[in-house]
């Protein structure tokens, strides 16, 4: 009796149902991973992503080596290899927790069923949300659109959700006879541009649970309050451990009530709730990773002239606007921005330069280390105004305004655009305001050594309201 454990984006050994329902079985269990990217096409893992891959797998195999078994690593059809490896081991089961967009859902239904017709036995799981999507529904059996509602929904099931612990040993598992290693799959970039990322991050299920220790233990009582400070390290930075499945939805919950705080009404639940939601709209309406929710949208005005010229400004941090640029430049550097200026440059990208939230979506998919189909579409759908519970299109952020209120002393520019470190902060967030002998005393040649910036706030801001007026109309 053998069954094939398939992981893909569950890369922990930890409340893992599909592991768990393996061992029941009273199996000999072959823990597998299949490298295709193409499965996933159009949207295979960017760069980022990949790197943060390479570490999960490698600390996965380390996990399954200290308790005896081993992760068997392939490369190329998922299930042609599935087939592959039944032959070889002969397993009769393979088990494994689900993917919830569009394309590996299809891929993995058209899996089940050709291995079924083998006669294997297969069976999935739920090891990335607390709740499937399709559980939870409104009143009259639809999917919901408006969070608030969705939440209320699901915080009244919450009470029932408990994780499973880790099994403390395997079947024994050794000397794989085909298995490639985790170098093999050329995860890593060929050109080391990853040195932010290497500093900044180490992938992996131990590392994501002391995170979620340290982060849960020290700053979960100020999280409210400063979770908005990009300068301060007040988030939990979990996003690409949850998005890699290194950490469960139902962990966290756990840890939250062993230190008692009440999930229903905690701030920091609340946004793993909005992870939710990003996966219930992914699976409802499939369409959205590419056209907008609000039907409204699909005739928007994109602006047609300098398009890729002011793209390249943006993906650069070189649009001239600090607070936009210090965001995309920490994004570059580190694979992640914190969450307030991803929606300040998610606004300057789709209302002042009036460029597709589309063409911001794929940038953010090839350079975030958390890079999430339904969290990624659901964020630049809800900054573009087209999205479910989107903010009102007229409600244009000001970098400049965002940036006095939430990065007060100027930190957070100042790490990440060094060359304005020396503007007194009164121009820190608009050093086009500064007269001409402070920019000088502060070593700065606008337009030189720091970009002019690229676009007129005030004047863009009027311009997408006025696109905005043009297709409010349309039915
Ligand atoms: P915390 O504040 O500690 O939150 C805890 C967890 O809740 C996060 O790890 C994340 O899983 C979830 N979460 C928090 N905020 C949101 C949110 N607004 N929507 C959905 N889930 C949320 N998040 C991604 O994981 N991947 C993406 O590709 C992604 N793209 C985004 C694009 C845009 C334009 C915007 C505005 C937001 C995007 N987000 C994305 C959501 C959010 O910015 C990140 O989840 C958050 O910044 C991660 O930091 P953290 O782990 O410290 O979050």
């Amino acid at each position: 009796n053998t069954t094939i454990l398939w992981f893909r984006r569950d890369l922990r050994l930890d409340d893992n149902p599909a592991l768990l329902a393996a061992l029941a079985d009273g199996a000999r269990v072959i823990p597998v991973y299949i490298h295709a990217p193409n499965e996933e096409m159009p949207w295979m893992a960017g760069a980022a992503s990949r790197w943060w891959l390479h570490g999960s797998l490698l600390a996965l195999d380390q996990a399954l080596h200290q308790r005896g078994s081993q992760l068997w690593i392939a490369r190329g059809d998922s299930l042609g290899e599935l087939r592959r490896i039944a032959a070889l081991t002969g397993a009769t089961q393979v088990r494994w927790n689900r993917l919830y967009d569009p394309v590996t859902c299809e891929r993995d239904t058209q899996i089940k069923q050709a291995l079924r017709d083998d006669g294997l036995h297969c069976a999935s799981h739920n090891a990335a949300l607390l709740f499937e999507p399709w559980e939870i529904r409104n009143g009259s059996g639809q999917p919901y659109r408006v969070f608030t509602a969705f939440w209320r929904a699901c915080v009244k099931q919450l009470q029932q959700l408990q994780p499973q612990p880790a099994p403390a040993a395997l079947p024994p598992l050794h000397n794989l006879p085909t298995s490639l290693s985790v170098a093999d799959l050329e995860l890593l970039p060929r050109i080391a541009w990853d040195q932010g990322l290497r500093e900044t991050w180490t992938p992996g299920e131990i590392s994501a649970l002391q995170q979620a220790t340290a982060f849960l233990n020290t700053q979960l009582n100020d999280y409210g309050v400063q979770r908005d400070f990009p300068a301060i390290s007040g988030t939990s930075r979990l996003s690409a451990p949850l998005h890699f499945g290194e950490i469960s939805p139902r962990r966290l919950l756990a840890m939250l009530r062993e230190r008692s705080v009440d999930p229903l009404t905690d701030p920091w639940m609340r946004e793993l709730g909005w992870r939710e939601f990003g996966y219930h709209l992914l699976y409802h309406f499939p369409h959205t990773t590419t056209e907008p929710l609000d039907t409204r949208f699909a005739a928007f005005p994109w602006r047609s002239d300098r398009a890729a010229e002011l793209l390249a400004a943006w993906q650069r941090g070189h649009t001239g606007i600090p607070l936009v640029d210090a965001g995309m430049r920490e994004l570059w550097h580190t694979g992640w921005m914190h969450n307030r200026v991803r929606m300040i440059v998610a606004s300057l990208l789709t209302k002042n330069l009036l460029l597709p939230w589309q063409a911001g979506a794929q940038w953010f998919w090839d350079t975030l280390v958390d890079a999430d189909l339904a969290c990624n579409t659901a964020g630049w759908q809800w900054t573009a105004g087209c999205g479910a519970d989107a903010a009102p299109y007229f409600r244009v952020f000001n970098p400049v305004l965002q940036g006095q209120r939430f990065d007060p002393d100027g930190n957070y520019i100042r790490r990440w655009c060094p060359e304005l470190a020396r503007l007194p902060k009164a121009y820190l967030h608009q050093p086009w305001t500064a007269p001409a002998s402070i920019l000088t005393a502060a070593g700065i040649r606008l337009g030189s050594d720091y970009p002019a910036p690229i676009v007129d706030l005030a004047a863009s801001r009027q311009q997408a309201l006025a696109a905005w007026e043009r297709i409010k109309i349309t039915p």
